[in-house]
């Protein structure tokens, strides 16, 4: 059924599409669904830009930013990374792995970003491409039509508003907040891939010179591993990924405890040993949030979570 041939429904605004949030998964999603042709509404509950995590991106975004028409702005944000480099504490080598030398050479350049800033330049494009983007709006309900006509989508703004869309399709790419997943009571947590994050962000860290300055570093210790990720305002993010259990063990703020950890690191320690925390440290889960309930032939889940039944949908980011 096309958009047209909707029938008019009980919602106070219609849509084709309606994407709920504006992550680059969401943003993505109405891009590429405005150009083509499509009717797309993105509802996002937050305003960017805000924070965000997940700063290292994969050499398979850039091909699709030029897709995106957001190339030169990501470019003007990014710091380059051309490679990544893993340290063992157990061992004197450190393994590097430059993107060009893939069996795959076309794309040997990846960057770090800020996310409050890509994801902006994310959304903004979708708004500039023709969705029509909602700020400060929080999808707190949808109701499936009967005959696959798609669905009422329940918002409410910052100010209290309430306001309803008809749409035909339902995108949900709301992140961790796994709109759908709640409401079809879907989620699994993967006993496997089960750890927590430490994050902060530092100014003066010790960076590698020249081409490998851009690159991650990923430091292997006792309790899990760390991330060091350069970003081109001149701040490193560096993030601890753990063992639950060893998290419980806290006895002492989190900013002290992540400090701890760091030096229980000495390789990573040294990169840090004049630089300042700059951030408050946060912490979070790391783990996949598997979606498996079954939702409805008109609606999709983007992004993060990936739901089991649609593996072959790319997200626009990877971790780690
Ligand atoms: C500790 C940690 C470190 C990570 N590091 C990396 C990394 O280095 N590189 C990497 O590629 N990935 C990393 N990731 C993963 C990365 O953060 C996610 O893959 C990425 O953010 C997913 O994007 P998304 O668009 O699917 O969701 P999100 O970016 O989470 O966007 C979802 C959006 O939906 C909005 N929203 C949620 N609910 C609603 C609602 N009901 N109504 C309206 N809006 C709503 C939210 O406000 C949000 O803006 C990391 C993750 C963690 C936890």
């Amino acid at each position: 059924m096309s958009y047209d041939s909707m029938p008019a429904g009980p919602a106070e605004h219609r849509c084709n599409v309606l994407v709920i949030g504006g992550g680059p998964a969401d943003s993505t999603a109405a891009t590429l669904l405005e150009e083509k042709g499509h009717r797309v509404t993105l509802l996002e509950k937050a305003h960017p830009p805000r924070f965000h995590i997940g700063e290292s991106l994969l050499p398979a975004n850039p091909p699709l930013f030029e897709k995106l028409g957001v190339r030169a702005e990501v470019e003007a944000i990014g710091m380059e990374k051309w490679g990544a480099e893993f340290v063992s504490p157990w061992h004197e080598h450190r393994q590097t792995f430059e993107f060009a030398d893939a069996w795959d050479k076309s794309m040997p350049l990846a960057y770090q970003v800020r996310r409050s800033e890509f994801d902006e330049i994310l959304i903004r494009n979708a708004a500039r491409k023709g969705a029509h983007v909602i700020e400060g709006c929080r999808v707190r309900d949808v109701e499936f039509l009967p005959n696959d006509e798609g669905a009422i989508v329940r918002a409410e703004h910052d100010d209290g508003r309430s306001e309803t869309w008809q749409c035909r399709f339902l995108i949900d790419a709301s992140g961790r907040d796994t709109f759908l997943g709640n409401r079809f009571k879907g989620k699994q947590r993967n006993p496997r891939h089960n750890s927590s994050a430490l994050y902060g962000h530092f100014k003066g860290a010790q960076w590698n010179a020249g081409k490998k300055a851009g690159h991650i570093s990923l430091f292997w210790f006792e309790h899990g591993w760390f991330w060091f990720i350069p970003l081109a305002d001149g701040a490193t993010s560096v993030g601890a990924v753990i063992w639950p259990a060893h998290l419980k063990t806290r006895k002492q703020p989190v900013r002290d405890f992540f400090l701890d950890l760091i030096a229980l690191c000495p390789t990573l320690a040294e990169r840090l040993k004049d630089a300042e925390l700059v951030s408050d440290v946060e912490a979070t889960g790391t783990f996949p949030i598997p979606v498996t309930a079954a939702t409805a032939p008109t609606t999709c889940s983007w992004g993060t979570p990936m739901p089991s039944s649609i593996r072959s949908s790319r997200p626009v980011s990877c971790w780690p």
